[in-house]
């Protein structure tokens, strides 16, 4: 453990549905975990504001119990955002929230400096640093969920791109004609392996009368799901599990592509669908040996996440010890009085 990761963090995971903060030690240990649901229909200056109330609530739990007093804040939060400035920009699953200064507005509230990151670019660092990529000169880390995400260390840099935008693999394209994605654009494999689209897949099946078993389970009372289209499939219908090989051959196919453009040692795949759905790795091993390069497809492991949940708290580990010394992050990430107290001594941009 070098130096700068030496100290604790305080860490805060913005999810679409939940808002969790920890201090985060540099055994990385999980501490005083709090979560609150982030009921964005409230509002962003709602949302803010219990972002910095939970924080809060973790550094006096982490005082009383004695753990060291955290160097900064780390905002583990969905894109895409700008992670220099700490502005989350236009996030499709926040409702309302656009060019919201969340970095500064959580560090004026803590009084600590505070850094904001792509929730999958964390994730990415955590499996780097920590856990199933650890020691890879060029990892890919996928996240199959709601959405699909990804995150990327190439010969051993995280890659954010101008715009802080790279890594965005759920927009890739694999059907020409496939369906419209949350995004807008058309034929984007988040649009067919998401669970976002595995929703609406077997809503769509059901419409049409196509599958027996999912009208049974759905009458019910469950919600037509990703889960639900899964048990149908599980319990034999045939058309749910067609509808979920198709998914995960979709993902196999994005996976197979970036085993060609970057050449990756291993690509680790988290996120709670493929957590559920241990099949989904056994595919896409196979469509990378179908699709891409045999040389790049032979070197390549496909690992599950070791860190799953916690990626996105543990991953602000190493973005806080980093950007404390790189002053291009230091724009809107440090409240201008913390000067006296920045950790790093250094002057201030
Ligand atoms: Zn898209």
């Amino acid at each position: 453990m070098d130096e700068l990761t030496d100290r604790p963090v305080l860490a805060i995971d913005l999810g679409g549905t939940q808002i969790r903060a920890a201090l985060i030690t540099s055994d990385l240990a999980v501490h005083v975990r709090r979560a609150v649901p982030t009921r964005d229909e409230e509002g962003v200056e709602a949302v803010v504001a219990r972002i910095c109330k939970v924080a809060a609530e973790a550094r006096a739990a982490a005082r009383e119990t004695g753990l060291p007093t955290p160097v900064g804040v780390g905002i583990s939060a969905p894109g895409p955002l700008d992670p220099w400035r700490g502005i989350v920009t236009a996030p499709p699953n926040l409702a309302g929230w656009r060019d919201v200064p969340l970095a500064m507005r959580v560090a004026q509230a803590l009084e600590l400096p505070t850094f904001l990151e792509r929730d999958t670019n964390v994730a990415v660092l955590a499996e780097w640093r920590y856990g199933s990529a650890r020691g890879a000169r060029t990892a890919i880390y996928v996240t199959v969920s709601t959405g699909i995400g990804g995150g990327l260390i190439v010969d051993g840099r995280p890659v954010i791109g101008p715009d802080g935008t790279a890594g965005e693999i759920g927009h890739l394209v694999v059907e020409l004609d496939g369906p419209r994605c949350g995004c807008g654009r058309i034929g984007h494999v988040e649009a067919i392996g998401s669970g976002t689209a595995l929703a609406r897949d077997g809503r769509a099946l059901l419409d049409r009368g196509g599958s027996p078993r999912l009208a049974e389970l759905a009458a019910s009372g469950e919600a037509v799901d990703a889960a639900l289209l899964a048990r149908a499939a599980d319990d034999g219908d045939a058309a749910c599990a067609d509808i979920l090989a198709h998914a995960w051959m979709a993902i196999g196919a994005m996976c197979a592509s970036l085993v060609n453009v970057l050449n990756p040692d291993v690509i680790v795949i988290g996120g709670s669908i493929a957590e559920h759905r241990p099949d989904l790795l056994d595919v896409v091993r196979l469509e990378i040996v179908r699709r891409a390069f045999a040389t790049p497809a032979s070197r390549v492991r496909v690992e599950p996440s070791r860190l799953k949940d916690d990626v996105s708290l543990i991953g602000t580990l190493p973005i806080v010890a980093e950007r404390l010394a790189d002053p291009a992050f230091w724009a809107g990430s440090h409240w201008p009085s913390m000067a006296a107290t920045n950790p790093q001594g250094a002057p201030r941009p």
